[in-house]
């Protein structure tokens, strides 16, 4: 069948009308910046204080792209009688994001919650070795990880947050049976000034008198 003269330019016509109708899909980046879901996968930020240096997330790391140095530092025993501990020290934690391909198994298999996912992506480097980042970007970047989503309301109490509450009311209340104790206890006397004596002053001679009742002048 031969096709119709002038249907090839309709037909092209028709899909340009077709697509100018459709809503773009086109990120004008970098004047405009792209609206990301909060957990993307952007970069890992690191929270050290949760860091205990057990090495899973460099271990478990299919790139090897996690650098951990420390050292081991001795504690002294809490109580008198008690045993020194001897507890890990962080000296070097680093990402070489040029290596890493975001497969989130290090935030995953980390036992105490350091490292997190943040949806900042804006880190590109000319030079490679930029991309490497040391332990005080990554805390840098904590500041960019955002807020947990809200907990189911029927979810049971985290363990850290029922602990937490447990202490604070254990202090309030030790503060408030304090307080009440020093508002029971009788206002301590002023301490006697220096007033006029009151001790036994010179007086009228109360000594033996003359002699009464027997033995009068004979
Ligand atoms: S996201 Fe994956 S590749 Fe990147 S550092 Fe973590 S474990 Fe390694
Ligand atoms: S797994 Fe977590 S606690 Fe262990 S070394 Fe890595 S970041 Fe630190």
């Amino acid at each position: 069948m031969t096709p119709i003269p002038g249907s090839g330019l309709a037909k092209g016509l028709a899909v340009t009308l077709r697509t100018m109708t459709r809503k773009s899909v086109t990120a004008q980046y970098p004047d405009v910046l792209p609206e990301l879901p909060p957990r993307s996968r952007g970069v890992i930020g690191l929270f050290e204080e949760n860091c205990t240096v057990c090495m899973l997330c460099a271990r478990e790391c299919p790139d090897w792209c996690i650098y951990i140095d420390s050292h081991k530092e001795t504690v002294p025993a809490a109580a008198p009688g008690g045993r020194e501990r001897s507890r890990n020290v962080l000296d070097r934690f680093a990402i070489d994001f040029s290596l890493c391909m975001y497969c989130g198994i290090c935030i995953e298999v980390c036992p105490f919650d350091a490292l997190f996912w943040s949806p900042e992506f804006e880190y590109a480097e000319t030079d490679i070795h930029e991309l490497t980042h040391e332990r005080d970007k990554l805390r840098e970047w904590m500041w960019t990880v955002p807020a947990p989503p809200p907990l189911d309301p029927g979810a049971e109490e985290p363990k850290e947050v029922a602990a937490a509450r447990k202490a604070a009311e254990k202090l309030a209340a030790a503060e408030a049976a304090e307080a009440a104790a020093a508002a029971e206890t009788p206002a301590t006397p002023d301490p006697p000034g220096p007033g006029p004596a009151t001790g036994p002053g010179p007086g009228p001679a109360s000594g033996p008198g003359p002699a009464s009742g027997e033995g009068g002048p004979a």
